[in-house]
């Protein structure tokens, strides 16, 4: 049977967006799929090139930080062509999730037997609730922190408020200098959808702050093919203080009431005209000022709903939501 539509069962065309700088990009992967490398002596990750996840080998076995389903099967390949390497046991005793979502722990699954699950409170309420059989509810759990020691290594877990999720963790390696922190800041990369899919934007907006509190040199974020470092951070922190200063020129700037008056008795078509039109104005500097500088700054619809959802927390969390009426 042909398809009446042109061009149906073959590959989109992607738009013609900009060349993605060299520097977003990390190793090339292997032929299965997957590249693993040294954060620093014995702690070790893992991607994909759009996921990450990271091992450590110890003496007593491998601790294992994040299962995502999309490494999969390779995150069994990595840790076993390590401890092979480096002739120390490739047995996982413990995982660690970093936060609950799927997209970074469905994989986890795959780690059965006797290995402990570790992660905070909120992650083992969430994942009972979502019931989720690739992804074990924690029985080790914390609410603000939690020292990790295995074989002589330690790791630090800690949990310092809600941001992308409810129950996203910072986890520190200080015999490292590293710190994991998943899902704020993409290593070259801008957030895609509304802050990265974040779900409490004030949250969101402190958390790089957080993370350069501690010391390290590594950082390891969750997206895409590289380890980020101190100076990715400050400029995920600045493009997110751009589009802050940005979305509240715009609306100051934006006069509301042109929109309402045009909108008649439809009091939702006025919200949405004057809401689009402050939302096009913020962003558009910002997707100018970052195009070339972080990768797929101009995918607009990124830039616009991260500069939508921020607008919004200005009005709602901050305040004002507008003018007090006489
Ligand atoms: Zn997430």
């Amino acid at each position: 049977m042909t398809s009446p539509v042109a061009g149906a069962g073959s590959a989109p065309h992607p738009p013609d967006y900009a060349p993605v700088p060299r520097s977003a990009l990390g190793p090339a992967l292997n032929d299965q799929g997957y590249y693993v490398g040294r954060v620093e002596r014995n702690l070790y990750w893992v991607t994909d090139g759009v996921y990450q996840s990271a091992f450590l080998t110890t003496p007593d076995g491998v601790v294992l930080f994040d299962a995502p389903p999309s490494i999969g099967h390779n995150l069994r390949r990595a840790v076993d062509e390590i401890a092979a390497a480096n002739g120390v046991s490739n047995t996982v005793t413990h995982l660690v999730y970093s936060h609950h979502h799927a997209d970074h722990a469905a994989a986890s699954s795959l780690f059965d037997g006797d290995v402990a699950r570790i992660g905070h409170e909120e992650t083992r309420r969430l994942l009972l609730r979502d019931n989720d059989p690739a992804r074990p509810a924690p029985e080790v759990t914390f609410a603000d922190r939690y020292r990790l020691e295995v074989g002589g290594e330690r790791a630090e877990l800690a949990w310092h408020g809600p941001n992308h999720s409810p129950d996203n963790i910072y986890i520190h390696f200080p015999g490292h200098d590293t710190l994991m922190f998943i899902d704020v800041v993409n290593a070259g990369w801008v957030p895609i959808y509304n802050l990265n899919l974040s779900e409490d934007v004030i949250g969101y907006m402190g958390a790089p702050a957080t993370a350069l509190s501690y010391p390290w040199t590594h950082f390891i974020c969750g997206h895409l093919g590289r380890l980020a470092t101190r100076d990715d951070v400050a400029v995920h922190q600045q493009y997110i203080a751009d589009i802050e200063a940005s979305s509240r020129e715009a609306l100051a700037s934006v006069d509301p009431v042109p929109f309402y008056v045009a909108a008649g008795e439809n009091a939702w078509a006025g919200v949405k005209g004057h809401l689009d039109a402050v939302t096009e104005r913020a962003a558009a500097p910002i997707i100018a000022k970052y195009t070339g500088v972080l990768a797929a700054a101009d995918i607009e619809v990124f830039t616009t709903t991260t500069t939508f959802a921020i607008m919004q927390s200005l009005r709602l969390d901050r305040g004002p939501s507008g003018p007090v009426h006489p």
